[in-house]
């Protein structure tokens, strides 16, 4: 890849497009197929992964352009229904690529499953004898799945958590820490729970009932880092101090209000959810985990912080990320495949720190929106396209119905109709 800046990509044909990433990631005829019309994925493909599959569910796929990761160039593929996803993140993309661009990094892959302990006798004694066996049941773990030692992952240590007083009496709930190398590692954990759950039995003469991994992965952590030098924050009558300002008194607000960051967080996932459903990942993991995250001093609050040093603006993302480029769908969906060839056949590692580089810059961009003309003005712009199909404009009335709605700023479906009998009409 040697630039993803792709000016006026936006007002290029899908054939356009199409070729650009093609020469790009030297895609093949076929993989330029599986990416314009699904093909290679039909309802075979669907009964095959889903219980009662009755078809395919499309949604639009796009590319994101100017990013720029660690010094390196980079298109980021997005799988969203929301208007303004791309040209949003494209946007604010374009605004963090000076320098190195965005910096990122991330922890080891640890993954925790957990299993809970009920009716043991005395706690501390139970707790001890578990203690003292940890490393054997670290070591029965690992010996289900010898490959991921191989590998350089595995189980690493058991911790005990202790819930002394709750509705169901004293509990116990083991941690086992996983390091699942580049696998998302649900399947990987849960069978390792399960295998060594009878001799948590055995040692705490206890009863043991969940045998889970938790979403809640603050232990696989990814971070990213953008700068943006303030002068090219500058827009319309608002000078680059002042739309700063504005973004870091917005962050602030999403810091002290659960409100707004329950608002701030979901804007940076539009960014982080669209590349995760492109990517072949379970984005609802990724999502519960995130918002746990985001409560973990007791109140829930922003991922991301925005401040100003000098004179740059400084915004970091952390999040946890359990994403594999192993298992999964990863393999055997063709959109998925080519969407990873585009990316370079990263690693967990590095999928990971796409996605958080993906919702820095789409909070990067909402909250720039809000700091300054609102979020309406573009996404209703955007939106227009929508509103003028559901008034029922055939492809070549689009556009028009869309300037007569940009015209008048009024994005309804009156206004819509009107137009659309005014072209109609010859007017
Ligand atoms: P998986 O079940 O396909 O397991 C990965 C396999 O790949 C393992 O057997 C592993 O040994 C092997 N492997 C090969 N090369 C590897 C490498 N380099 N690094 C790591 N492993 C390697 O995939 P998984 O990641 O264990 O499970 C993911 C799936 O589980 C997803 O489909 C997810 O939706 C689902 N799931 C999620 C939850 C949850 O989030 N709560 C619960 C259950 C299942």
């Amino acid at each position: 890849m040697t630039t993803s800046r792709l000016p006026g990509f936006y007002r290029r044909t899908i054939a356009e497009r199409l070729d650009t990433v093609q020469k790009a990631a030297q895609l093949t005829t076929e993989e330029v197929s599986a990416l314009r019309d699904a093909a290679g994925f039909d309802c075979d493909n669907a009964d095959r992964m889903v219980e009662n599959a009755i078809g395919v569910f499309p949604l639009p796929l796009g590319l994101a352009a100017n990013f720029r990761l660690n010094g390196e160039d980079l298109l980021v593929p997005m799988a969203v229904e929301e208007p303004s996803v791309l040209a949003a993140a494209s946007n604010a993309a374009n605004l963090l690529r000076e320098g190195p661009g965005i910096v990122t990094s991330s922890t080891e892959p640890i993954m925790i499953g957990q299993i809970q302990v009920l009716d043991f006798g005395d706690l501390p004694a139970t707790r001890r004898r578990l203690e003292a066996e940890a490393e054997r049941l670290v070591e029965m773990a690992n010996a289900v799945n010898p490959r991921l030692v191989e590998r350089g992952g595995g189980a690493q240590r058991l911790l005990v958590r202790e819930f002394p007083d709750t509705a169901v009496g004293p509990m116990l709930v083991l941690h086992l820490e996983v390091n699942v190398c580049d696998a998302m590692g649900a399947n990987i954990i849960n069978t390792m729970v399960e295998s060594i759950a009878p001799e948590v039995e055995a040692i705490t003469l206890g009863r043991v009932r969940l045998r889970i991994l938790s979403n809640l992965a603050d232990k696989r952590l990814v971070r990213a880092q953008g700068r943006v030098p303030i002068e090219r924050l500058a827009r319309g009558d608002w000078t680059g101090d002042e739309v700063a300002q504005g973004i870091v008194e917005a962050s602030v607000m999403a810091d002290v209000d659960p409100y707004r960051a329950a608002t701030h967080n979901k804007g940076a996932m539009n960014g982080v959810d669209a590349f995760l459903v492109a990517a072949g990942q379970d984005w609802r993991a990724v999502e519960a985990g995130c918002h746990a995250y985001a409560a973990r001093d007791g109140r829930y609050r922003s991922l991301s912080r925005w401040g100003i040093d000098g004179d740059t603006l400084v915004g970091t993302i952390e999040i946890p990320m359990q994403v594999g480029v192993v298992g999964g769908i990863t393999k055997t969906h063709p959109v998925v495949r080519v969407v990873h060839k585009i990316l370079g056949f990263p690693s967990a590692a590095r999928l990971g720190e796409i996605a958080a580089a993906s919702g820095l810059a789409q909070n990067l961009a909402a909250i720039m929106a809000l700091a300054t003309d609102g979020i309406q003005k573009g996404h209703m712009s955007m939106h227009a396209r929508n509103i003028a199909m559901e008034a029922g404009a055939a492809t070549d009335e689009l556009e028009r119905v869309v300037a007569e709605l940009r015209k008048t700023r009024t994005y309804t479906s009156t206004e819509a109709a009107g137009a659309l009998k005014r072209i109609r009409g010859g007017a």
